[in-house]
């Protein structure tokens, strides 16, 4: 029997020209701008390589509906998937520009064309408005003018340009903001930084393993400087991370706050930094039973599953034998609230009996 869920991690891929076609003109060039040589796709911003794959990696992971939402809606149905988080694909490269102003007109040509071609086919189809990082300024004005039109979470990176690390005060107005609106944060893992970190031997072992430590580091910089303190309707989840690792770093961080006593703490929380966790934090996953093990510790609200359409790290084509893998003898109510109510409660899905 195949159970319809809802996945919290999803990838759109973005048309090739859609930065030289609606780009300013003085930036026209500057977005990302992709070139095919020798069995390569070279992906350029602002005149910087920032990312050379080879073709064939790149067509495993572009079937129509990646680019076509009509295809989009049915392999959703093939893979017995409701609703999804959509993330981009050529977009995620943006973060790794120096220049404020051309990544914000960036994240606004990205999010204008996941409005109006994508989520506008379907309510089934949840964006994430992508915000620039070098300027908080500039990314409340990108989440308040998403948020007007209705996207119900923003996208940040789990790497940050140095000195912008998300334990900074300068950031405290977009947490405000998006408090504020009350609308979530989603970092996904693996982004705002080169993916490939490793060559050679093992390499792409260790730069998938290595993908998700962002999220742990900026999870310690939201909860130990006080920003789930500050905002506790604030939801953040950690996209693609995996699960079976947050107990971990609950139990290393309240560790510090127990240990460090009257030394170092600053600022001194006045709860345990896994209650904020268990409070505000989702983490999701694509394969594996690891996750569901954490659930007494984590609490079950924070776990997430995510199909990664249509990323070779995902489920796609596979889907319910994978779920069918993971929950096999695990009781219905869990399995629901990790596949689909837990995401329910942060997103607005609409009800599939009424569709
Ligand atoms: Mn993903």
């Amino acid at each position: 029997m195949t159970s319809l869920v809802n996945s919290a991690d999803s990838h759109v891929l973005e048309p090739v020209d859609l930065w030289q076609r609606e780009l300013p003109p003085s930036m026209r060039d500057r977005g990302p701008v992709t070139e095919t040589t020798d069995g390569r796709e070279i992906v350029y911003v602002d005149g910087t390589v920032v990312r050379r794959d080879p073709v064939a990696f790149m067509e495993a992971i572009r079937p129509p509906g990646a680019h076509d939402p009509v295809a989009r809606l049915t392999d959703l149905d093939g893979q017995g998937i409701w609703a999804e988080l959509i993330f981009p694909s050529r977009a995620l490269w943006v973060h790794l520009s120096g220049d404020p102003a051309l990544q914000a007109a960036c994240c606004q040509v990205y999010n204008d064309w996941l409005y109006d071609e994508v989520m506008s086919r379907s309510p089934r189809l949840i964006g994430a408005a992508m915000l620039p990082v070098l300027d908080t300024a500039d990314a409340v004005r990108e989440l308040e003018r998403n948020v007007r039109r209705g996207f119900q979470t923003v996208f940040l990176p789990t790497a940050t340009p140095e000195g912008r690390e998300y334990n900074r005060e300068d950031w405290q107005p977009l947490w405000a903001a998006a408090a504020e609106a009350g609308i979530s944060l989603s970092f996904h893992i693996g982004t705002g930084m080169d993916p490939v970190v490793y060559r050679g031997p093992g390499g792409a072992i260790t730069n998938h393993v290595v993908s998700f430590y962002g999220a742990q580091t900026t999870l310690c910089h939201l909860v130990a400087s006080g920003v789930l303190e500050a905002h506790p309707d604030l939801y953040v989840s950690f996209v693609e991370s995996g699960g079976s690792w947050l107990p971990a770093v609950m139990e290393r961080m309240d560790e510090a706050q127990r240990q460090y006593g009257t030394f170092f703490l600053r600022p001194r929380l006045p709860m345990l930094p896994s209650e904020y966790v268990r409070r505000q934090v989702h983490v999701s996953f694509q394969h594996g039973r690891a996750a569901l093990a954490v659930a007494d510790i984590t609490g079950l609200d924070a776990l997430l599953w995510g199909s990664d359409y249509p990323h070779l790290e995902g489920t796609y084509p596979n889907t319910q034998a994978v779920l069918a893998d993971i929950f096999d003898g695990v009781p219905d109510e869990i399995r629901t609230a990790i596949t689909g109510g837990n995401f329910a409660r942060l997103f607005a899905v609409p009800d599939p009996a009424a569709a």
